[in-house]
């Protein structure tokens, strides 16, 4: 029987490898440029951490997660997003102690059991950047900032829209949930069986339903953003200013509510316009520390989904196919120990250099230089060995010359 990879799951190589390496490069000056710390954390936790972080009324924690018992009988998760084990992190290693704000970055693979989509997968990559300790609209601002210019960087600026939100703090939501709540209800009979479950345990979340019958009844509904308390709505008007100064585009969507529990303030969502779906988003997270265990600590985040980033970078892959700078072709063993010391210096000084490892013959090897984009092929035959010269071709225009086999003349022919 054939084993093959399990649904949801993706080998990456090659040509498509070259993108996420083109991406990850991106991320890390990225990140450095904004002294950003790069954070690891266990691809596993507890399973309690994802309840109490993500929130059980959510389907990442009602339908998605990894979850089962260890050998030692404890439930485990593997994590669907990062959020909460930084948090973890923060918390256990006394992170409030060191600096404020402390800013962490993260790209790592997370797994959600979930129906396939275009380039959505069950194990899957995020982007993230998490920030603790700041209350104010600056480092809201300061996330928008480094996320979109991680999109326009990789290079899909003006390809992709920023809707932002606000859903409030724990003291205007209160006031804005019981008016929705009393404008959901005539109608609550009409909605669909989730709308009526979040009735009551989560009823921001009926604004995102997809369900018609339900967008309809919900057309004229009060909007948590026309119903923020004073300190919402300047911090909001405050990101709005700036980003219009930063001439960074951005649209309203009063809708935005985020599928996890912990948000609170502002929120964003970035889609594809080009795929029409969504590519990352993030938000305030100000009571989760708190939830967790910790001391009550602001904080904001976001995360990127990079699987359909890769997706959107599909033109990429034949700009960034590497080369090789020389092919050594030789057919002989005096040959090939000949070849070494010098190979050895021109990698050493920033040269790709291959040569045959698998006994091919002469014509065998110029067909394998010319597959892998050599843009010089040296050949070393017996003549060349004696005179310890070898002849340079050059594989772009087919030219070759005869030059003396060392070092600085192979390197001032090429
Ligand atoms: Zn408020
Ligand atoms: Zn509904």
């Amino acid at each position: 029987m054939k084993i093959t990879r399990q649904k949801g799951t993706k080998d990456i190589f090659l040509d498509e490898m070259n993108v996420w390496q083109y991406i990850e490069e991106n991320i890390r000056n990225l990140c450095d440029e904004y002294n950003l710390n790069e954070i690891r954390t266990p691809v596993f936790e507890s399973t309690e951490l994802f309840l109490r972080g993500v929130g059980n009324e959510t389907d990442i924690v009602n339908k998605e997660m990894y979850t089962f018992l260890d050998k030692g009988n404890r439930s485990i998760t593997l994590r669907p997003e990062l959020t909460a084990g930084v948090v973890r992190a923060y918390i256990e290693n006394g992170m409030s102690s060191l600096i404020s704000p402390i800013k962490f970055w993260y790209n790592a693979n997370m797994y959600r059991y979930e129906k396939m989509q275009k380039g959505r997968y069950r194990e899957f990559s995020q982007f993230g950047v998490e920030i603790f300790g700041s209350k104010s609209y600056k480092a809201d601002l300061e996330a928008i900032i480094i996320s979109s210019n991680f999109l326009d960087r990789i290079g899909l600026k003006g390809e992709y829209t920023l809707s932002i939100n606000s859903i409030g703090c724990k003291k205007c939501r209160e006031k804005y949930i019981n008016k929705l709540k009393s404008y959901i209800k005539p109608n609550l009979s009409s909605m669909c069986d989730d709308c009526k479950k979040r009735y009551d345990k989560n009823p921001l979340r009926v604004l995102d339903c997809k369900v018609e019958t339900c967008q309809e009844i919900l057309k004229d509904a009060p909007m948590i953003l026309d119903n923020l308390c004073d300190d919402c709505k300047n911090s909001f008007n405050k990101v709005i200013n700036s980003l219009e100064k930063l001439n960074i585009n951005y649209k309203i969507d009063k809708k935005i509510v985020r599928g996890l529990d912990y948000y609170n303030g502002i929120v964003y969502e970035y889609t594809s316009d080009d795929l029409g779906l969504a590519i990352g988003g993030g938000g305030r997270y100000d009571t989760l520390v708190e939830n967790l265990g910790g001391a009550s600590t602001p904080a904001v985040g976001f995360g990127m989904g990079l699987n359909r980033v890769v997706l959107l970078l599909e033109d990429m892959k034949e700009k960034l196919k590497s080369y090789v700078d020389v092919y050594f072709l030789i057919t002989n063993d005096e040959g090939y120990i000949k070849s070494l010391d010098v190979i050895k210096m021109l990698r050493e000084n920033g040269y790709k250099i291959e040569q045959d490892l698998s006994e091919k013959s002469f014509r065998a090897q110029l067909k394998y230089a010319d597959k892998i984009k050599a843009r010089y092929v040296i050949i070393l035959g017996e003549d060349e060995i004696k005179n310890n010269k070898c002849i340079l071709r050059n594989m772009e225009n087919g030219s070759q010359k005869e030059i003396c086999f060392n070092f600085d003349e192979i390197v001032d022919n090429i």
